[in-house]
């Protein structure tokens, strides 16, 4: 397959390097030199235009920072210079509102178009073990999941267009909510005099058993190795926490959800954000 891929960073380089593993063509375009130049030390054809790298393509991928990018990239560089037959399938986390604007907006056009953003960071983006969590119509789902499956271990059809950038959305609202409650336990524990680790082989086996505690646990030496053992550096980025969390809270608003521990959460991450916004999320423990 011929596949343009849009947006080479962190995560859009090693995922346009396993669809090259896989045996696709890649049009590469990025608006940085640097990544262009890596992308072609892994066998992608490099092109100084994105409406260019879309000529004759049969599918579009875009691993882009936000949805103001997105929607710009897709009106001015993607719709109209894809071929109409192409599959588009934008990877990045944006706002639920955006996504279906995008979509819709693909769609009348005549293009297939998912929403397919994903969980796993860099290391996944670069072993191609990411999950997709996929939003659009049963047909442009199948036609995305071919392209995905080069690039993650899971694929998965959330719903209609916006329903993936829900489902990470919530996920990671989550996430942050349960990794400060992991925190704030360990640490709590801790000054009542009880063994950080023997609090970690009761709780991990108990009803607090959750992913923040058992497979990413936030103490240095306690747990399971995690990047709490290497001064927080590596992981998901508190800034990208904080990024999916304003996207939360803008959703919540939007529906009236209500969301009183997603609201402290993205308070604590944001006061986090400012002093160490390049450490992994699971730091928020050494401000308790
Ligand atoms: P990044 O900043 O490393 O990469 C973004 C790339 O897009 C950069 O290379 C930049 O030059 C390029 N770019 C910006 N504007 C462009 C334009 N108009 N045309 C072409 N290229 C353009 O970011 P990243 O970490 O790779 O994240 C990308 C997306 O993936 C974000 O939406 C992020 O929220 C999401 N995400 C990141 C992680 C992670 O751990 N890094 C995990 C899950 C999801």
């Amino acid at each position: 397959m011929k596949i343009a891929f849009i947006g080479l960073g962190n995560m859009g380089g090693g995922m346009a390097a396993n669809l090259v593993k896989a045996g696709h063509e890649v049009n590469a375009f990025d608006l940085a030199d640097e990544a262009l130049h890596t992308a072609a030390e892994h066998g992608c054809t490099t092109f100084d235009d994105a409406g260019a790298a879309c000529q004759g393509v049969d599918a579009v991928v875009t691993m882009l920072p936000n949805g103001a990018i997105v929607k710009s990239v897709y009106r001015e560089s993607v719709i109209g210079h894809a071929p109409a037959g192409a599959v588009l399938i934008d990877c990045s986390t944006i706002d639920v509102a955006t996504a279906r604007e995008v979509i819709s907006n693909a769609e009348a056009a005549g293009y297939d178009m998912v929403d397919a953003p994903v969980s796993g960071g860099i290391a996944a983006a670069n072993g191609g073990t990411l999950t997709f969590m996929v939003g659009g119509t049963d047909k442009a789902f199948k036609r995305a999941e071919e392209v995905l499956q080069a690039m993650g271990k899971a694929v998965i059809h959330a719903g209609d267009a916006g329903a993936g950038q829900t489902a990470k959305i919530c996920n990671n609202m989550l996430l942050a909510i349960s990794m400060i409650g992991t925190a704030e336990a360990m640490k709590m524990a801790e000054k009542l005099g009880l063994d950080p680790q023997k609090f970690y082989e009761i709780s991990s086996q108990s009803s607090g058993y959750c992913w923040s505690l058992n497979a990413y646990t936030p103490m240095p030496g306690v747990g399971v190795e995690s990047p709490a053992d290497n001064e927080y550096k590596g992981g998901f980025a508190t800034a990208l926490m904080l990024k999916d969390l304003r996207l939360a809270m803008d959703a919540a608003k939007d529906v009236n959800a209500k969301t009183v521990l997603g609201a402290k959460a993205a308070e604590i991450y944001e006061a986090l954000a400012e002093e160490h916004g390049g450490l992994d999320f699971s730091s928020v423990i050494k401000t308790l």
